[in-house]
């Protein structure tokens, strides 16, 4: 990959991730990015911490996928370091929420969907939720779960649970 190429990335990582900051209510970080060839199909990016590993072949071929770098900041700005299982499918679903929410596509060009069966698998389904419940009670609920995860703190379940079971009953309702 050129190193014009790379700079671009460079340009947006530092563009955007203010934004994804301020959508989840945690703090901006300086991120780092790396092309890594060690990073293979299927896999487009891994972060660690604050650094991005992007999949070369794919970004060299693929300059305009966007959407999978802003699910990436997403992950880099809550600078996970210990994740709990159980907070894996709402850190997933935190950064396609991200992605869809500042406007860039997902990897299908498809809007999420309603999807109970794949709810607590993280990505699209769980970004559905969190669409669901910014549209209904503005993001407030989503920062607090955003900023908890990332500093290693307890958030409300109960509160959780309740969102989930109203966030079904509105969606049962519409099919
Ligand atoms: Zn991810």
């Amino acid at each position: 990959m050129s190193l014009e190429i790379a700079k671009q990335y460079e340009d947006f990582v530092r563009k955007v991730s203010p934004q994804v900051a301020e959508l989840l209510g945690v703090k901006n970080r300086k991120i780092k990015i790396i092309f890594a060839s060690t990073v293979e199909y299927p896999v487009l990016g891994v972060t660690s911490g604050r650094t991005i590993f992007l999949n070369t072949e794919w970004f060299g071929r693929h300059p305009n996928d966007h959407g999978t770098i802003v699910h990436e900041i997403a992950h880099a700005v809550m600078d996970i370091n210990v994740a709990l299982e159980l907070e894996s499918w709402l850190i997933e679903g935190l950064a396609d929420y991200a992605r869809v929410a500042l406007g860039y596509p997902t990897l299908t060009g498809l809007s999420p969907d309603y999807d109970p069966e794949r709810l607590f698998e993280g990505y699209e389904p769980t970004a559905h939720f969190f669409l669901w419940m910014k549209s209904k009670y503005g993001d407030m609920e989503i920062k607090n779960i955003a900023r908890s995860i990332s500093e290693m703190q307890v958030f409300d379940v109960e509160k959780l649970r309740r969102l989930l079971q109203e966030y079904k009953k509105d969606n049962e309702r519409s099919l």
